[in-house]
């Protein structure tokens, strides 16, 4: 790379590391939530914010949906009552800080923001949203290699899905070398196995949820009193 593309580089990164700073900053003054979802096209990412929003009809949700072109998954979100937001990313295969930025001014009186970031397992890991969670959702369908192929994303990580387990036997997808294969990049996270289809490992990932929300809820009431 040239000098020139370097310093641009470093500017980019650093705007966004900004802004992630000030989404976080809001966040907190809200009393809100963020969870940043990865993961490649077909993974399930949209299932799992559709069953998210139907097991969690108390919580107050907002819902920000990246994607390059089309709207798709903001009608399949916007048939629930949630505010949903899209955003369409047009060339870059990415969400950033100053997109979430922009959506979050639009949103507020939330506990929980799900954001569904564009698909794939690669560039989402160097843009730090501002958000509190990394998810990444991973599904047996796209190999049971899927996972030491995208280490980075799995490393920094705080909950790691593997959807669609049901499936792992027509498709000879080792489910727990796929475990083994994320443990071993990542000690702390969280791997849960599921198969949104059939229900399956969502008890867990909601569990995870309404434990991130009260804690989050007791801070909040610990700093006004
Ligand atoms: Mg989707
Ligand atoms: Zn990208």
């Amino acid at each position: 790379m040239h000098r020139i593309e370097i310093e641009a580089e470093i500017n980019l990164m650093n705007e966004n590391r900004r802004y992630a700073r000030e989404n976080r900053k809001i966040l907190r003054e809200n009393g809100a939530v963020a969870v940043n979802i990865m993961g490649a096209i077909g993974s399930g990412k949209t299932l799992l914010i559709e069953k998210t929003v139907e097991m969690l009809g108390d919580v107050k949700i907002g819902v920000i949906l990246g994607d390059v072109v089309c709207s798709a998954d903001y009608s399949r979100i916007s048939k629930y009552d949630v505010c949903a937001r899209a955003i369409n990313t047009g060339k870059e295969c990415h969400l950033d800080a100053h997109l979430i930025h922009e959506t979050l001014k639009m949103m507020s009186g939330l506990d929980l923001i799900l954001i569904e970031n564009v698909g794939n397992l690669v560039c989402p890991v160097d843009f730090d949203l501002g958000e509190n969670f990394r998810v990444v959702i991973v599904s047996v369908t796209e190999g049971d290699d899927v996972v030491e192929k995208h280490p980075e994303i799995f490393r920094l990580a705080d909950v790691i899905i593997i959807n669609k387990i049901g499936l792992a036997e027509y498709v000879d997808a080792d489910v727990d070398k796929m475990e083994r294969d994320a443990r071993k990049l990542n000690e702390k996270a969280k791997i849960i196995k599921m198969d949104l289809k059939l229900n399956a490992g969502l008890g867990e990932w909601i569990e995870f949820l309404r434990g991130v929300l009260d804690v989050s809820r007791n801070s909040g009431r610990s700093c006004r009193t």
